[in-house]
């Protein structure tokens, strides 16, 4: 049914900042499992793209959103360990945990892959499988086990308390006083205060000309090697002449590189994109190609031919220009159009709300091609761009450090660095952006401070961040639009992420997210079939330079009001009595899980995802930790996530929605504020009739209905969540009882897949495969369907099977457990 709902999704299409400020952030994780999970949608749109394979192919657009991994979880795990509270889209997550339910199983594919006697593992999953259908009215769920959920207890008691010392001794007060009840504080206080370990096989650097450069061996794919040179220049540089200049230079330097020849028929590829903060010309290289080749000099001295020393021939520009405006052509497309809309009103503060990469068609076709060489003269030097050599490059770090050396020692260190402003000014890694902050009061006060005392001053920093206005209603009514959708932002300072208190924070929110988005939602399923969705986010964006929380709330017209009053009510129910204890026995034990399924992939993710993750952790200051160290990281702080912690982080995260149009005086002290609401709305609606019908909706009017008082508050009911649906012992005595035999057996040579029969008739399928450790997935397959009905109209008739299909699907109950049990 989610994927369902997915495919519905995605063909209305209506919102697609699910994962606000995260293309770059929630891509690598995005690769981290083969399985389409597509949780985010984001289309990021505008960020340029040239698509420029070897041999030529005309540039175009690669639509930036790449689907997401299955294990939105894990993805969603990793990205707290290392990453918090990017990719933070907490939807996957609701949906996943439940995965790691398949304990059998998943013990067979570890032993297989731990090389135990394989085929006994695969002939004991078969049967554990086999036994779980052998009723058909088992559950579903039979197979369940306790056990995997006591290991996880069991592990995660194995928390400890840490040695370092404590050093800031106010910087975790908050949430330490809200841990007094249950956790020793010093010693709660000396493990928040340690710092994060870096990943220990990251090798940094700096060249004597300014080239930061970034080494990282990475197994997986084998053979292969990722290069990318990131050049911290983006549409936020270009000066009000020149929209759209960084992406033309893009375009004249990746094609101007004399070099690039050399890659044809290799398996090289290349390609590069522009973006805000940054313009990345990334190569993928076999380490050695066909004629026993050694690649990673070449691919570095193209790189740095790209850069530093491209022939930028008026032909050249003249020619890209087209490609532009060719490009500009393919993506204005009612998606991109949405993004735009929901950047601009989320940045009506700063440059990036209207600086979108590609530019300004009609600047674009005046500048000469001496706009171009000038650009890059301005921007391209060593000391500017950071490069990344991540993969199976067949040497040591050492040797390639010293290739690093070669290829690029003789870029020139910049002549016009110094008119640049830049490094010096700039944030290391992108251009700071003025921003105006959705705080909470606490630290809102301490910001319009420093903001009063640089004026009274007389120092004017055209980059000092200062305090939002609470935000108002923008409205974008499209007649291509088919679903309402409402997102609503609170823009917050990114807070690096450093120690393991930091990390502790991430947690928690992560956990309020979950609980309110999988409140809400449950409220929705229980009403009418009509479409109705909520996503909740708040993640670090490296490309805008700041954090976002953000609630989208994407439904049919006729159903907004009551979509959005339930977003609200249960912001303000959680803001009020925050989490139940089962919600968060659930959600805690559900990231462990996720964790530590993501820790024993470790030696699994693409070099390409390792790559996108440490270039985005770094511009947004965060420490990067490989995943078994994030996993460890996460189990020791565990005891310290608690009920109390958790409701401490309610009011933070969940202010903007649950008080919005409270007057400052009123509103709790630590309670964020919104700082834009974009509505992005059809222009037609469909009644219940089915004639279309205006749709009559105003900005005052959403501002209402979020302002609006609801009446009392009443608390959350506690729902309790079966941990196993049929326990081990029920499940003993029901093979006990039926004697399950199989009546034959039979391995398909050619796909490695197991075939066999059980004694009732149920065929069982089962494959054993390395990829994905710890987890493994389950499908039944019952035959019919539309075929099956009669022509006639009536039971059994037309509609009988979507009828049926549906019946089962929303009644739900399994045994003793009500669907809601169930779901949860
Ligand atoms: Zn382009």
């Amino acid at each position: 049914r989610r994927r369902r709902r997915r495919r519905r999704r995605r063909r209305r299409g209506n919102s697609r900042r699910a994962a606000l400020g995260m293309f770059a952030a929630s891509a690598p994780m995005a690769h981290a499992t083969p399985m389409a999970h597509s949780t985010h949608v984001t289309a990021r749109g505008a960020r340029a793209t040239t698509h420029a394979v070897a041999g030529g192919a005309r540039p175009r657009r690669i639509a930036p959103s790449r689907s997401s991994s299955s294990s939105s979880t894990a993805r969603a795990l990793r990205a707290r360990e290392t990453r918090p509270p990017s990719a933070m889209t907490v939807r996957g997550a609701v949906g996943a945990w439940r995965r790691p339910r398949a304990t059998i199983a998943a013990r067979g594919v570890r032993a297989a892959r731990r090389g135990t006697v394989r085929r006994a593992e695969e002939d004991r999953l078969g049967r554990a499988i086999g036994w779980s259908f052998l009723k058909t009215h088992a559950k579903a769920c039979a197979f369940v086990s306790g056990r995997e959920s006591r290991r996880m207890r069991e592990v995660s008691a194995r928390a400890s308390g840490g040695d370092a010392p404590a050093a800031g001794t106010s910087r975790w007060s908050r949430v330490l006083q809200s841990l007094a009840t249950t956790v020793d504080p010093t010693v709660a206080e000396a493990l928040l205060d340690e710092e994060l370990p870096p990943h220990e096989e990251i090798r940094r650097g700096t060249l004597e000309n300014g080239l930061k450069y970034v080494i990282l061996p990475n197994k997986v794919p084998e053979g292969r090697f990722e290069a990318h040179l990131e050049m911290h220049v983006g549409s936020v540089d270009e000066r009000e002449t020149e929209q759209g200049l960084a992406h033309l230079v893009e375009h004249v330097t990746f094609l101007g590189s004399r070099k690039r020849d050399q890659w044809l028929g290799s398996g090289t590829r290349g390609n590069a994109y522009t973006d805000f903060h940054h313009t990345v010309f990334h190569i993928h290289a076999p380490t050695t190609n066909k004629d026993g080749h050694y690649m990673p000099p070449n691919v570095l001295d193209i790189l740095y031919d790209v850069a530093f020393n491209p022939a930028l021939l008026d032909t050249r520009v003249a020619k890209e220009k087209k490609a532009v405006l060719a490009e500009a052509q393919m993506m204005n497309t009612i998606e991109y159009r949405v993004d735009c809309q929901l950047l601009e009103h989320l940045h009506w503060d700063n440059l990036l709300g209207t600086r979108f990469p590609i530019g300004k068609l009609d600047q674009v076709e005046a500048w000469p091609a001496q706009a171009v060489r000038d650009f890059h003269a301005r921007w391209y030097f060593p000391a500017n761009a950071t490069l990344y050599v991540v993969g199976d490059f067949g040497a040591d770090v050492d040797e390639v450090e010293k290739m690093i050396e070669t290829s690029f020692e003789n870029a020139a260190p910049a002549e016009g660095a110094e008119e640049a402003e830049s490094p010096l000014s700039r944030h290391a890694v992108r251009p700071p952006v003025k921003h105006a902050y959705g705080s909470p009061a606490h630290e809102a006060g301490e910001i319009q401070r420093i903001n009063d005392e640089a004026k009274a001053q007389g120092m004017d920093d055209p980059f000092m961040p200062f305090v939002a206005p609470e935000g108002k209603v923008s409205m974008f009514q499209h007649e291509h639009l088919s679903n309402a959708s409402f997102n609503i932002f609170s823009k917050l300072p990114i807070k690096p992420l450093k120690r393991m208190g930091d990390l502790h924070r991430t947690v928690l929110q992560r956990i309020v997210l979950l609980v309110l988005q999988s409140r809400i939602q449950s409220r929705y399923t229980e009403t009418n079939a009509d479409y109705k969705r909520v996503e909740l986010d708040h993640s670090d964006s490296a490309r805008e330079g700041c954090c976002v929380s953000t609630v989208t709330v994407t439904c049919e017209p006729r159903e907004w009001e009551f979509a959005l009053q339930v977003a609200v009510e249960e912001a303000r129910r959680l803001q009020e009595f925050g989490l139940t204890s089962s919600e968060l026995d659930r959600f805690k034990a559900a990231m462990l899980r996720d964790s530590e399924q993501l820790a024993q992939q470790a030696g699994c993710v693409p070099s390409l995802e390792n790559l996108d993750f440490v270039m985005e952790h770094d511009a947004c200051g965060h420490t990067v930790m490989d995943q078994v160290a994030g996993h460890e990281a996460l189990v020791r702080m565990s005891e310290c996530i608690t009920l109390d912690a958790c409701n401490g982080a309610c009011d933070e995260l969940l202010g903007f929605i649950g008080e919005y149009g409270v007057s400052d005086d009123k509103r709790r002290e630590t309670s964020g504020r919104t700082t834009a609401i974009v509505a992005c709305v059809p222009a037609t609606m469909p009644t219940v009739e089915g004639e279309t019908v205006p749709f009559d909706i105003t900005p005052a009017r959403i501002e209402a209905v979020l302002a609006a008082d609801y009446g009392e508050i009443t608390p959350p009911e506690d729902i309790f969540v079966p941990e196993v649906l049929i326990s081990d012992e029920d499940i003993v005595a029901l093979v006990e009882e039926t004697q399950p035999t199989f009546t034959e057996a039979t391995m398909h040579e050619p796909t490695g897949v197991y075939q066999r029969t059980l004694s009732n008739g149920i065929r069982v399928n089962y494959k054993v495969l390395d990829a994905e450790p710890g987890s493994a997935f389950l499908r039944l397959v019952i035959p019919g369907g539309r075929s099956r009905e009669s022509s006639e109209v009536g039971p059994g008739g037309i509609g009988a099977a979507a009828v049926g299909l549906r019946t089962i699907q929303e009644a739900g109950d399994v045994g003793e457990w009500a669907r809601k049990k169930v779901e949860l």
